[in-house]
């Protein structure tokens, strides 16, 4: 939906949400030449609109329906659910004469010219001339569209609509691969489609075979037969307060808007319920969770001051802050659910620790899973370093250790002996028992999805661990609202103190000499370096293979004089293990590693990251490999060294040199890739949003989640009468999430 208000922002369209009419629940009469049945369906008449085929309407016949179902549209509700993608004000065009270079623009001419010209072998390009009366004719390219001409051959002398991003060079008019469609409606005798013309048009997304015509057909019949079949989800005292227009009045307006302010009007009521049926959901597992039987810690004082004892530092002021709203929660006697966000470098290990000393102390087990072995390791250490001075025992389990070692550390979990255990995946095993598990910490969390999360702390038994959730990429407050809702949170907004601010530089790829002469300078001061080889998206054989290469050249050619590491995913356990020891006692200067460095990897001395090929790696991915960075005292570089080929990756580079806020970084991140692609949506089981745009409705989310939560607090189980039709639809999202986290 983003790409709406982009397009109403173009136009100059102040969006007046408020302004708009709510309440109406009569369809509006509108023209379609579509032959539909002439009754209108009301909600009381028993229908269901997830079962009529679109073979209901004359225009289907079973060959179109399987077009269709290949946009997932197999029945009347996917049809009125279906939203545009865009929509174009067809009421007044554009003229070509008077077109801007770079604007966007929608217009309609008649075609009056169509060639090919072999521009040279493997590249033809199609030019269709568009006469709209003005002074100017403009162009229409394709490069290889080979059914191109015949296309337009055909349309010589009919109009068409044409949308796209103009370019001008004095009186030379192109649109670039536009989008556009026929005007002039042949089957219906060449009449003008009332739908495409003289309105907002809605442009749907589509595929091959489907015009835009039969979408717009379809959409308005199911609306016009249909609309009042589809039940009043929203109570109405809810679209009271917030002045929410109706559904029917909705789906019009989403579909079929007459002005721009109906439109946002009913954009944001399709919007509110989406986010109020997930926060609902989100409010139902939250009070599950607080009905369970935790553990109240009786003493988290004095582990405390025990463990602040042994660390080598002082805790930062939010790092404090912190670990009291957790050691409060594991004092009371309810689970706690808690998500622990603070940016790379923040210091989160030294609050789970905390956290883990307080468990132990109390009489009961903690464990910390990490995503990767690298990173199980690593917190090993750590633990291991402040916990067993403790006199904690603390055992690692990962599923490449030796099966007899494994074999032992799951006896000593099961026997109490263990007080800490670390470890990835392998710790949600069946064959992995406690004896008393107490607390439960989830390091970077968004690589492990919500039914690992259940699988861990179904391990504590009779009684509900304590969970402490910890991201490492700080994400947007609005898609915490959304994927963590069912969680408390803190926030580390503090790096410790001393650390050096981390330069970063953007190089292109023939400057790598100088680069590497600087590099060269760093470490004969001392530094270490990272060097982080490009990304191969093949297989994680072709990756490891890459980095090895990388390595020997750099051995080879460029730092004959320094030793050089190679870290990658195809080592064995004890190889990465050796890799990273060289690396961290300096017997290696320069660590040449694919993303298994990713995430948590902690060597204070390496103070210069350098990422090849750095346009091919995601914001995200970039955050936290020049994480890696910046640990110690040293001032530290982040070197991209890129040729960016697209405007998404020149905005990532850019974002990377301008910032090295998190927050900004991951906000920056899902506006790029919009929340479908940003990490840990999937896997999180949060459903695709329709019309809701979590970055943008950040205060129509506000609004649903204090409503999901004033709603399940006063009728928990949706049993009540007017909250009916919100129970079914929070039952069919809770079904949803279910299969996007199994799959
Ligand atoms: P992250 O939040 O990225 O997981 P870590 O927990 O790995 O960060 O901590 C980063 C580094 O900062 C570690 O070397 C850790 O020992 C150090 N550190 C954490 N807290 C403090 C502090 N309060 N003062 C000094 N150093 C700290
Ligand atoms: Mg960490």
């Amino acid at each position: 939906m983003t790409k709406v208000t982009g397009d109403m922002a173009e136009r100059g369209v102040i969006l007046a949400s408020d302004a708009a009419r709510s309440g109406e629940t009569e369809p509006r009469k509108r023209t379609s030449n579509l032959a539909v049945p002439s009754v209108a369906v009301t909600a009381s008449e028993a229908i269901s609109l997830e079962k009529t085929p679109l073979t209901v309407f004359s225009g289907v016949g079973a060959k179109t329906a399987d077009l269709l179902a290949r946009l997932g549209l197999l029945t009347i509700a996917d049809l009125l659910y279906h939203f545009p993608r865009r929509y174009e004000d067809r009421a007044k065009f554009a003229s070509i004469a008077e077109l801007q270079d770079g604007q966007t623009a929608t217009v309609v001419g008649v075609v009056t010219g169509v060639e090919n010209r072999v521009l040279r072998k493997q590249l033809t390009l199609t030019k269709v001339s568009l006469d709209d009366g003005s002074r100017r004719i403009a162009s229409l390219t394709w490069f290889n569209q080979y059914r191109m001409k015949a296309t337009f051959d055909a349309l010589m002398g009919k109009r068409i609509v044409v949308y796209g991003a103009v370019k001008r060079a004095y009186a030379a008019v192109e649109f670039s691969q536009p989008e556009w469609e026929p005007l002039d409606d042949e089957s219906a005798g060449g009449s003008v489609d009332s739908l495409s013309i003289g309105r907002i048009v809605p442009i749907y997304p589509s595929t091959e075979g489907v015009s835009q015509r039969l979408l717009r057909k379809i959409a308005h019949a199911a609306l016009s037969t249909y609309a009042g079949a589809v039940p009043e989800t929203l109570p109405e005292v809810l679209r009271e307060n917030r002045n929410l227009t109706g559904i029917i009045a909705s789906l019009w307006g989403i579909h079929f808007p007459e002005t721009f302010t109906e439109l946002e009007a009913a954009r944001r009521r399709l919007a509110y319920e989406e986010l109020l049926v997930l926060q609902l959901l989100l409010a139902e597992r939250r009070q599950e969770a607080a009905g369970e039987l935790g553990v109240a810690f009786s003493d988290v004082s004095s582990p405390l001051r025990e463990f602040r004892d042994i660390l080598p530092f002082s805790l930062t002021d939010a790092q404090n802050r912190v670990v009291s709203e957790i050691a409060a929660d594991m004092a009371a006697p309810r689970p706690m659910n808690r998500l622990v966000q603070g940016d790379v470098g923040s210091g989160k290990t030294a609050v789970a620790m905390a956290a883990m000393a307080i468990a132990v102390r109390n009489g009961y087990q903690a464990t910390l899973m990490a995503p990767t072995e690298i990173l199980a390791e690593q917190h090993l250490r750590g633990v291991r370093n402040a916990l067993e001075e403790m006199g904690i025992r603390v055992d690692l389990l990962t599923g490449s250790r030796p099966a007899k070692e494994k074999a032992a550390v799951r006896e000593r979990v099961a026997s109490g002996e263990t007080g800490v255990v670390v470890g990835t995946h392998a710790l949600i095993q069946d064959s992995v028992t406690f004896r008393r598990l107490g607390l439960a910490v989830i390091d970077e969390q968004h690589r492990f999805g919500v039914l690992q999360r259940a699988a861990l702390t179904g391990k504590g038994g009779d009684v509900m661990p304590d969970v402490l959730v910890m991201t490492a990429t700080p994400i947007p407050r609005t898609l915490t609202l959304t994927v963590y809702g069912d969680l408390d949170v803190s926030i580390i907004d503090q790096l410790p103190p001393g650390r050096k601010p981390i330069k970063t530089h953007w190089k292109k790829v023939a400057d790598k000499e100088s680069v590497y002469n600087g590099v060269r300078k760093l470490i004969q001061e001392g530094r270490q370096v990272f060097v982080v080889c490009p990304l191969v998206e093949e297989s994680e054989k072709m990756q490891a293979r890459a980095a090895t290469e990388l390595a020997s050249h750099l051995a080879q050619h460029v730092f004959p004089e320094f030793a050089v590491g190679l870290l990658h995913g195809q080592l064995t356990s004890d190889g990465k293990d050796a890799a990273m020891h060289a690396f961290r006692v300096a017997e290696t200067q320069i660590l040449v590693a694919t993303t298994v460095i990713e995430v948590g990897v902690d060597v204070p001395n390496a103070a210069v990251m350098v990422i090849e090929d750095a346009d091919r790696f995601g914001l995200a991915q970039l955050h936290q490999l020049r994480g890696r960075v910046g640990r110690g005292a040293h001032a530290s570089y982040c070197i991209l060294i890129a040729d960016p080929k697209t405007a998404d990756g020149i905005a990532r580079m850019r974002v990377m040199t301008e910032t090295t806020d998190g927050f900004r970084i991951a906000e920056e991140d899902l506006r790029l890739r919009g929340p479908g692609e940003f990490f840990g949506v999937r896997q999180s089981g949060l459903p695709t949003l329709k019309a809701a745009d979590v970055l943008r409705d950040v205060e129509i989310l506000k609004e649903a989640r204090d409503d999901a939560f004033l709603i399940i607090e006063q009728d928990s189980h949706l049993a009540s009468r007017e909250n009916r039709f919100l129970k079914s639809a929070v039952e069919k999202q809770r079904r949803a999430a279910q299969i996007s986290t199994a799959g």
